[in-house]
């Protein structure tokens, strides 16, 4: 795959910026509720408050959408991310509601999709947790058990039962979710939200969030608001703000490439006729998924870890990009010629848990990280939830799953920059035996898999 004339951005390749920014926090001024921080988990809750009748204000730092809800790979998942096996030993109780919670986050993001008539291409073809190697298959039948023990809808199958490429030997499919444009998404939801009672205020950094007696000052270059209640929903910038919980989570920056547009003919002949969207089972997953432009968009496989906040913005590392290209050429031999056309990424917040949290710290300020890769569906409906519960004082059962007793979190594990080296190096160590194993199998030298299997020699 060439990657010479990759553009790397900033922002996204699904959307430009909105041509309507709106203007910053210029006075003080008051209201019920502030939301901080206008991602799809904080347009969410500020829509919901507002369609319920509350005074809302929500300040964003850039523009509404800026975050990782236009940059991610639009993979709408409807079963949980994370290590499953490990997630169901340590947490056997709370395992099913994690799963009840996954599936209606994305049902929940299909009505909203409905309801404010938002044109982002969603495709409902659920995703597969794809297998590479009969390791990874293993895993997948592992898995799926767990999950169906939990009360998800997945199916385990052969790539051609899932209809998903052969460059994968097989998988799970979530039935539930689908793919879509999500800076499509993203724009959608902020003209709902602009064109609501909310007061929105973007190009608005908020510095600080104080208590002040039975309120609560928000503070920003331009001005202050008092507000009764607080909800952050700034994801993986919430440590930029001292209130926010130590610990809460970690910052780490994934990468998001998308080839150029590829011959209809060339990409029916992968055999993908299920269009879902794929994520492999490695310790940290690649992603693939077509697009409705005719290319695919791919990504993950490295993680960069966030040390200092403020967070800067950023682009991909160059040598991110050509590791994953290496990556689409094994999994999609027989498009081993097509380019790379552009690369981006963005900040997630990935928590000690590995699982969606929200909570509350005093009564009056909330939060909640429903990201670990998977906030696409589960931060707006975790923001609309916590929205509900200002408004009813009463907690959805879904986010009573969530919900963390006290503000404190543990130290989260292998999540340094040599931990998370490690753990791409073991990916690395099991793809390099597995494409030896098959090469074996087919008595030919190592380093020669994907031109075999261009030629559909093991299909
Ligand atoms: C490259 C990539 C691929 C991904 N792929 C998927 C996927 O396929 N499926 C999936 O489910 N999830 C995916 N994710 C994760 C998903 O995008 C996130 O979990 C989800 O968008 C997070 O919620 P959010 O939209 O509210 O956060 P964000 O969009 O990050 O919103 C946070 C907002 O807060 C603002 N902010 C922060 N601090 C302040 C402050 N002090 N003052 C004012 N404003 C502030 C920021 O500017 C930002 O706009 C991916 C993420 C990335 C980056």
């Amino acid at each position: 795959m060439k990657t010479d004339d990759v553009e790397y951005t900033s922002f996204s390749g699904w959307t430009d910026p909105p041509s309507d920014v709106r203007s910053a926090l210029r006075e003080d001024v008051t209201c019920e509720v502030a939301v901080v921080g206008g991602g799809l988990g904080g347009m969410s809750t500020a829509l919901r408050l507002a369609e319920r009748g509350r005074d809302v204000v929500l300040l964003e730092a850039e523009f509404c959408g800026y975050g990782s809800a236009s940059r991610n790979a639009g993979q709408v998942a409807g079963a949980p991310g994370g290590d499953i096996q490990l997630l169901s030993m340590l947490y056997p109780r709370r395992f099913p509601g994690v799963v009840r919670f996954a599936e209606n986050a994305a049902h929940f993001l299909e009505r909203m999709i409905e309801r404010l008539d938002i044109d982002c291409d969603y495709e409902a073809t659920g995703n597969v947790c794809a297998a590479v190697s009969r390791g990874q298959m293993g895993r997948v039948r592992r898995v799926t058990k767990l999950l169906r023990k939990a009360g998800a809808k997945v199916e385990p199958g052969t790539s051609a039962e899932l209809g998903i490429p052969r460059g994968f030997l097989g998988g799970m499919r979530e039935s539930v979710g689908g793919t879509m444009n999500p800076g499509a998404f993203s724009l959608g939801v902020r003209r709902a939200v602009l064109a609501s009672t909310a007061r929105v205020f973007e190009r608005t950094r908020v510095t600080d969030v104080t208590r002040n007696g039975d309120h609560v000052v928000i503070r920003s270059p331009g001005g202050e608001v008092r507000a009764n209640k607080v909800v952050l929903a700034t994801n993986a910038f919430g440590g930029d703000l001292a209130i926010t919980p130590k610990r809460l989570s970690v910052p780490i920056w994934v990468s998001e490439v998308e080839t150029e547009p590829i011959d209809p003919a060339r990409l029916a002949a992968l055999g993908w006729t299920s269009r879902s969207g794929v994520v492999t089972q490695h310790n940290i997953m690649e992603n693939y998924r077509l697009t409705s432009r005719n290319t695919i968009v791919f990504g993950v496989r490295r993680l960069v870890r966030g040390k200092n906040h403020p967070l800067p913005p950023r682009k991909p590392d160059q040598a991110v990009v050509a590791d994953l290209a290496r990556a689409f050429e094994t999994r999609f031999p027989a498009l081993a010629d097509v380019a790379a056309a552009r690369a981006w990424g963005g900040w997630v917040a990935i928590t000690p848990s590995w699982l969606p949290v929200a909570g509350t710290i005093g009564g009056d300020v909330f939060y909640s990280v429903a990201c670990n890769g998977h906030g696409l569906a589960q931060a707006p409906y975790a923001g609309s939830l916590i929205a509900d519960l200002i408004v009813d004082g009463e907690q959805h059962e879904d986010l009573k799953t969530l919900w963390a007793k006290k503000p404190t979190f543990p130290r989260p594990l292998m999540m340094g920059a040599s931990g998370l080296r490690t753990i791409w190096t073991v990916d690395r160590f099991n793809d390099l035996i597995n494409g030896s194993r098959r090469n074996a199998r087919r008595g030919a030298a190592p380093g020669t898999d994907h031109h075999r299997r261009a030629d559909g020699a093991d299909r």
